[in-house]
């Protein structure tokens, strides 16, 4: 996956799309060519008949649009007057779910949280640097930033690295990652809602147990493993077989490439 630092953008006609260019959906890493005059809307209806095929879990259009039109602008290197021809930017204020989200993750881990090592922050800082739905901050990210630091650098530490400035926001949560790679995945795992997380299977499918650290390292403890595939099953049986599916895929995949090393 290609390191993403981009904005929030919206197409200014659907029925326009670059011209030349390609899409990739990262769950099975197909490549879609834009057809010539195909509208957005066409586009992704052949994406998601695609998946069906396939047999991959299904997606909405709402849910892979905004996907759709990121990989749009990242995986073609479009120019700037090709990205202002066909795209405006997006103003990228945080849902209100989203912020209290935050709150409540911010809540839970300044009362229970232990400190988090510089070496893991930048761990944690390179995959989200490295994750597709990695996306520059806007105002509201960094409101919500600024006044979280305040509070990390009177109660814990003042310590900075070198790719904490490119740190944006998470296209899924709408967090401020700055803060939030300070935090435990126990405290963003009890705040999160189901519908946010079970974007990260829909979008990258078991891709997303290497590509989100907060995925990866929920894995690594029973009691934050059990909250994950909690919230993502959300007691639903398909959506626990699918995960299990893509966890065992995740496993089989882990041991094929320590096998070729
Ligand atoms: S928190 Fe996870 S999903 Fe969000 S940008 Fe970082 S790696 Fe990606």
């Amino acid at each position: 996956m290609s390191a993403i630092v981009t904005k929030y953008y919206e197409i200014k006609d659907p029925n326009k799309l670059p011209p030349d260019t390609t899409v990739i959906d990262h769950y099975d890493n197909t490549s879609f060519i834009v057809k010539q005059g195909e509208t957005l809307d066409q586009l992704l209806d052949r994406m998601i008949s695609h998946r069906q095929e396939k047999g991959h879990p299904p997606i909405t259009k709402e849910s892979l649009r905004p996907f759709v039109l990121t990989t749009l602008i990242e995986n073609n290197n479009l120019t700037q007057q090709q990205v202002d021809q066909y795209f405006v930017p997006h103003a990228a204020l945080p849902q209100f779910s989203q912020a209290i989200s935050f709150a409540k993750a911010f809540a839970v881990e300044y009362l229970h949280g232990k400190a988090v090592s510089i070496k893991e922050r930048r761990r944690r800082a390179q995959k989200c640097l490295n994750c597709p739905h990695h996306r520059a901050s806007g105002v509201g990210a960094r409101i919500m930033n600024t006044l979280s630091n305040i509070v990390h650098n009177t109660f814990r530490d003042s310590a900075t690295y070198p790719e904490e400035t490119r740190l944006g926001t998470c296209g899924i949560c709408g967090c401020p990652m700055q803060s939030k790679v300070k935090f435990s995945p126990y405290s963003i795992l009890t705040s999160s809602s189901p519908d946010q997380l079970r974007i990260l299977p829909n979008t990258l499918g078991s891709k997303m147990f290497t590509a989100c650290w907060i995925i990866e390292d929920s894995l690594k403890d029973a009691k934050q493993k059990a909250l994950l595939f909690g919230k993502l099953s959300g007691g639903n049986s398909n959506m626990e077989m699918l995960m299990r599916n893509l966890h065992n895929q995740h496993v089989s995949e882990q041991v094929t490439k320590s096998r070729v090393k």
